[in-house]
């Protein structure tokens, strides 16, 4: 499979088969907190990467053989940086009737053509983690013409204009920006934004700078409180996965570390195997040199070596 990985169970999702548009690691930013690494090339101008036919035929191709909630555009980097995003989605709803979803940052939602290809999707999920220019800066490191005003004014837009489910994630970190003052600021703006979710998360996953920390449950919660009730905490699975009994289990669990470390748990949901043999085999793959384990707070995660 090039373009397809999972189904993974997300967080927000459920049992969602990814879509990668972007190959490693075009991005408008370049987050502390991203599990995929530092972005090697920091740009705003969209591209043709892929034959749109050939992913929606994959796409189209897994969906049959297997249990799919959502089909997820996402990937190594930010998919609305894809041309062919639009084109992409229709051609995947010609084929299958299982409902599409983007990730995007939303840096790029105050541009025209990125809004008409998002309102091809069934929810879309942008994120925002600042509110002012400095914090921004700090934690996303954008691509030099963008600022903070633009990326409120954009989601401002789509809004306006999606009639669809927006869910916006907030990834909130330890020191950087869950300061009182940005956090009421947050509040404030969020609220003028007029979206169905409100999602929290933190650092739960090995993240690209070590500085960027996690914030406690109990203290997500209380923030989660300042932004009423649309907002919720997203910080475990709870699906279980499915997979053809024939699968190449080595290849699946490679294909999906590719894109996001994982736990022995997480293994587990993404496919049938049960905890022993997910166990036995990560650690058959660990001693051949495929991936390699490392802890982070409380979990043992494993990524590609
Ligand atoms: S977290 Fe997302 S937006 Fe941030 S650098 Fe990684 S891929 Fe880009």
């Amino acid at each position: 499979m090039r373009y397809v990985f999972g189904p993974v169970p997300s967080r927000r999702l459920g049992y969602s088969l990814g879509v990668d548009i972007i190959p490693p690691k075009y991005c408008t930013y370049d987050c502390i907190y991203c599990q995929i690494g530092k972005t090697t090339d920091k740009d705003i101008r969209r591209k043709s990467f892929y034959d749109p036919g050939l992913v929606a035929d994959e796409v189209a191709g897994t969906v049959a053989s297997t249990r799919v909630d959502v089909i997820t555009f996402s990937g190594s980097g930010e998919p609305t940086l894809n041309s062919d995003l639009g084109t992409m989605i229709r051609k995947v709803k010609e084929k299958v009737d299982t409902p599409v979803a983007v990730i995007t940052n939303g840096s790029l939602l105050h541009e025209k053509d990125v809004r008409a290809d998002l309102a091809e999707a069934d929810v879309v999920l942008p994120s925002l983690d600042a509110v002012t220019e400095e914090v921004f800066r700090k934690v996303n490191r954008p691509q030099s013409f963008l600022d903070i005003g633009k990326i409120i004014e954009g989601l401002k837009e789509f809004r306006a204009g999606y009639a669809k489910p927006i869910w916006l994630e907030i990834m909130l970190i330890k020191n950087i920006n869950d300061d009182p003052d940005e956090l009421r600021r947050m509040v404030e703006i969020v609220s003028s934004l007029g979206v169905d979710r409100i999602q929290l998360n933190t650092v739960t996953r090995p993240p690209s700078e070590e500085t960027a920390g996690r914030i406690e449950k109990d203290e997500l919660k209380q923030i989660c409180e300042l932004f009423g009730p649309r907002c919720e905490v997203i910080c475990s699975f709870e699906k279980t996965g499915e997979i053809p009994a024939q699968a190449d289990w080595t290849e699946i669990i490679l294909e999906t570390l590719k894109r996001h470390p994982l736990t022995l748990a997480d293994v587990v949901r993404t496919t049938s195997l049960s905890r022993f043999q997910a166990r036995t085999r990560l650690k058959a793959m660990e001693k051949k040199g495929l991936v390699k384990s490392y802890v982070l707070g409380d979990d043992l995660f494993y990524v590609v070596a």
